[in-house]
């Protein structure tokens, strides 16, 4: 793992524990992977662990697909998971009509809904301010 690589790990794992605090919610347990599973996170809800699949190579733009998935990206996507798991948020999220490129169900779309709020909750409190839709 590069240098700025484990600066991001520690603050991925800082950002779950807080999370996990405010929300009064079990703590998730963040680990690095050296098992890719063609994937770049996972999250294994029995044992509410998040697995990231971190070399000096992993890009943090997907080559294929554009989207982000640098260390902060892909723990913020799991966390979604963790976080639909332990407040039950799948059963009234308003899934609606497809919006990301990796979307395959209403967990997954849920997941990158959280994964964007995560990474820049400050554009959302600013637009939320300023307009409604
Ligand atoms: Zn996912």
């Amino acid at each position: 793992m590069k240098e700025e690589q484990r600066e991001a790990f520690k603050r991925s794992k800082a950002l779950v524990t807080r999370t996990c605090e405010l929300n009064g919610i079990a703590r998730a347990v963040v680990q690095t992977t050296p098992i890719a599973y063609g994937l770049y996170g996972l999250y294994l809800r029995a044992e509410k662990l998040i697995l990231v699949h971190v070399t000096p190579r992993t890009p943090s733009v997907c080559t294929e697909c554009r989207e982000d998935v640098s260390l902060e990206s892909t723990v913020a996507h799991e966390l979604g998971h963790h976080l639909d798991e332990e407040l039950f948020l799948r059963r009234s999220f308003p899934c609606g009509e497809r919006v990301f490129n990796y979307e395959p169900n209403a967990g997954e779309a849920l997941a990158e809904s959280i994964r964007l709020f995560i990474i820049a909750p400050e554009r959302f409190q600013w637009l939320n301010k300023r307009i409604r839709v």
